[in-house]
């Protein structure tokens, strides 16, 4: 019922810190984003490759700013790493669908922290023989700033906080969230393996 959404929605606000990209400033860089991908990609197709589950917002919100044809198709990966720091050592959960042989490839991410699960995709799918392979971030921390990745095209740069909504989670909550935020200190408790 109406009322009990109200007060989850109540309940999730609730446990923010403080929002660091309200839902306009996210959405006008997604449309900037679209604007250089179609000029980039002009009279080619494209495939979006979108990394589950954190970047079904990204996804959703690019594919429908694109003019240029494009298909979808999505990876889910897990790293392991000792609480929110990953390792590099990435397993895939689900695979691609389609052969990307001499497709023009786009890797859509929503975060990249350490940058070792984007290295390790890129290198994945590298070796597929697509025609070219980019990847978009809408964000992108400090450390993976400081070491190339190989990232075009890039949203926001943000500050060495761990950020949830716009698709990202905190134990899978807070994806629906229209914004990025941070989470107040008493929300967090201990965390294994992640899933992307
Ligand atoms: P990386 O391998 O670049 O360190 O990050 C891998 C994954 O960790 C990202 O795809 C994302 O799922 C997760 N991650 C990294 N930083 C954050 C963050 O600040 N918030 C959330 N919710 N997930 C993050
Ligand atoms: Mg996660
Ligand atoms: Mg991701």
């Amino acid at each position: 019922d109406l009322e009990g959404l109200v007060v989850d929605e109540a309940d999730m606000r609730a446990d923010l810190e403080k929002v660091l990209i309200p839902e306009e400033e996210l959405q006008a860089k997604i449309r900037e984003l679209a604007a250089e991908i179609d000029r980039d990609y002009e009279g080619r197709d494209l495939l979006l490759v979108g990394v589950l589950k954190g970047a079904v917002m990204v996804m959703a919100d690019l594919a429908r700013a694109l003019h240029t044809p494009i298909s979808m198709d999505w990876m889910a990966v897990s790293s392991y790493g000792s609480g929110t720091k990953s390792s590099g050592v990435v397993r895939i959960l689900k695979d691609l669908d389609a052969d990307i042989m001499g497709r023009d490839v786009l890797i859509v991410e929503d975060i990249v922290d350490s940058g070792l699960t984007l290295s390790w995709l890129r290198s994945n799918l590298e070796s597929r023989g697509p025609a070219s392979l980019e990847v978009c971030t809408l964000l992108r921390k400090p450390d993976a700033a400081k070491i190339e990745v190989g990232v075009k095209y890039i949203g926001f740069d943000i500050p060495n906080e761990f950020v949830i909504g716009y698709g990202l989670d905190y134990s899978e909550r807070y994806r629906n969230l229209p914004f990025v935020g941070t989470l107040a200190p008493h929300v967090y408790g201990g965390s294994g393996e992640q899933e992307a």
